[in-house]
């Protein structure tokens, strides 16, 4: 741990640099998604802004999880362009508020709700409409069921939210896509999978990748989202 840093801090700047390297790793695999449907940047405009992200947390003194998030955001927002930069960088530096107590289950529950509604805010665009709402309802929504009503340790909601999100990403592809540039092609959008749905379940991935690493906690990452955590009743008592 660095001088002085918090371990929550810690943490998310850990966080930080995974899905910098996750993006970075996928930058060709996000350039050829956005290819077919857009116009081949998503993938340099990412990888660019993550790893600027990276430099801009670095030169933080003693960060809050609050800080370093509202440090991506604001990044996020002046290096990534076209119309993921703003929906990422806005919408992570305006949830940063929901950590100002801290990380813990509970306000990454508020931090990933807070980040859902500004994303929908601002981008108007919902299920169905082919584009990142698409991974990002279903791992959301499960983070938020599993921590909330089945009490499971953050580490497992996070890998259920992975398998969301995965499932997510599969469900964008037979859609037409309805917000952003992929929706320009209309009909011919049908049969490819949203690179802002993508990038999207790579960050969640890195971020349970993370919190493994964090807590050396023994999770199956390849958890089922729906398998189920509260036993039936046993109808014999
Ligand atoms: P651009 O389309 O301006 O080139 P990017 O290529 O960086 O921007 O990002 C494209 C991704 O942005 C899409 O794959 C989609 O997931 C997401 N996106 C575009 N418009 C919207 C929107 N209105 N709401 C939510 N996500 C959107
Ligand atoms: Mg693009």
């Amino acid at each position: 741990m660095r001088e002085g840093m918090s371990a929550d801090g810690e943490a998310v700047v850990a966080a930080v640099e995974a899905v910098a390297e996750r993006i970075e790793a996928e930058r060709d695999h996000l350039t050829q998604l956005d290819s077919a449907i857009g116009d081949a940047d998503h993938g340099g405009n990412m990888a660019r802004g993550w790893a600027e992200a990276v430099d801009a947390v670095a030169d933080l003194d003693d960060p809050d999880p609050e800080t370093v998030v509202k440090t991506v955001g604001k990044t996020l927002m002046s290096e990534v362009g076209g119309a993921s930069g703003p929906l990422y960088g806005g919408s992570l530096a305006f949830a940063a508020a929901e950590l100002d107590g801290g990380l813990d289950r509970e306000s990454a529950v508020a931090f990933a709700e807070t980040y859902l509604e500004k994303v929908q805010d601002r981008g108007d665009a919902s299920v169905g409409d082919a584009t990142m709402v698409d991974a990002l309802v279903p791992a959301v929504h499960t983070f938020k069921k599993s921590v909330e009503t089945d009490d499971l340790p953050a580490v497992e909601a996070l890998a259920k939210a992975v398998d969301a999100a995965e499932r997510g990403v599969a469900f964008t592809v037979p859609l037409r896509a309805s917000k952003g540039r992929a929706s320009y092609l209309g009909w011919r959008s049908v049969g490819h999978q949203d690179p802002g749905a993508t990038s999207t379940l790579f960050i969640v991935e890195a971020l349970l990748e993370t919190a493994i690493a964090e807590t050396g906690a023994d999770v199956d990452p390849d958890l089922d989202a729906t398998s189920p955590t509260i036993p039936d009743e046993d109808p014999e008592e």
